[in-house]
């Protein structure tokens, strides 16, 4: 790479960031367009000097992730509509001193199901959390039948009061013709890789089971599903996704980078899967 005067300096923020892949792939995609930026971890404690550290540096791109998708908000001169409905921010673009807040996550979501009929499906939600509600949003779109499944009710009834659909538990499992599973919680994500959010759970081949975790790629929930013929998505595809629309909205892109030539998505998702444990 090649760092010199004109080198733009972008920002991931959150808490810790130990695991963090948004500078591989951000910088990757860069060097890919001929973007003279870099973007760098920035890990901190302090939410207030790290939006003071944006404007005085004049960043142009920060991506948001935990604890601060939500406290963000208030720094935020313009809310996207998705983040307006979600009141979580994963992106923050400075355009003359302001700060625009946008949710795309909700972009990686419709990304990783784009090959999937999602109206009139019947797709079993794990977990209740941000994710999860930027999943809502995108299904409540596409006019699916969402059936929630959390460990905390309350907080799934929260989200079917906002995107529609039933509460279950995990006795409503077997009696759910589920035609897409997706797992929005934590569970099987790196170190407790022999984690599944769903055990002794009977996958069919017509299903279709999307796991938000991408550390490891192939958690032990894709590997079930897997195993019994059903189409797997990993977490991988979300966050190329939702990383490729925060560099077109930086960079006030018209057409998706995704069908942009010179970005090999085949090659991002090696690199990634690579690095990732
Ligand atoms: P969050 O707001 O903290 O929500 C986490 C959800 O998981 C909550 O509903 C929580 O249940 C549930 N949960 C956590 N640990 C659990 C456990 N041990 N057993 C049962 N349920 C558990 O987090 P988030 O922002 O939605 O993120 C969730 C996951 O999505 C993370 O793994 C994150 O890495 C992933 N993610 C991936 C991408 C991507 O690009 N691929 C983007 C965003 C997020 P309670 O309600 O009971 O607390």
């Amino acid at each position: 790479m090649n760092i010199n005067q004109k080198t733009r300096l972008n920002m991931v923020i959150g808490n810790p960031l130990d695991h963090t892949q948004s500078p591989l792939l951000h910088t990757t995609i860069y060097e890919t367009l001929g973007l003279p930026a870099v973007l760098l971890a920035f890990p901190h404690a302090d939410l207030a000097a790290l939006i003071m550290a944006i404007k005085t540096l004049s960043v142009e791109l920060t991506t948001v992730t935990m604890p601060y998708k939500e406290q963000v908000l208030q720094y935020v001169d313009v809310q996207s509509a998705e983040v307006q409905a979600l009141k979580a921010v994963n992106t923050l673009i400075q355009r003359d001193g302001k700060l625009y807040g946008y949710n795309t996550d909700v972009n990686g979501i419709e990304y990783a199901l784009s090959n999937i009929e999602l109206t009139e499906k019947n797709v079993l939600i794990i977990g209740a959390g941000g994710a999860a509600g930027a999943l809502g949003y995108v299904l409540k779109k596409n006019q699916a039948n969402l059936f929630w499944l959390n460990r905390t009710v309350d907080k799934a009834q929260v989200l079917a009061s906002e995107f529609g659909g039933a509460v279950i538990t995990a006795k409503d499992l077997a009696e759910l013709t589920a035609d897409i599973i997706i797992n929005t919680t934590p569970i099987g994500m790196y170190p407790d890789v022999k984690q599944s959010p769903l055990t002794a759970y009977e996958f069919t081949r017509k299903q279709t089971v999307f796991d938000m975790v991408y550390n490891p790629v192939d958690t032990l929930l894709l590997k079930q599903a897997k195993s019994a013929g059903a189409t797997v998505i990993s977490g991988v595809e979300m966050f190329i996704g939702q990383a490729l629309r925060q560099i077109e909205l930086w960079q006030n892109l018209t057409k998706p980078l995704a069908t942009d030539s010179r970005i090999n998505l085949l090659k991002l998702k090696k690199l990634l899967t690579g690095t990732i444990k």
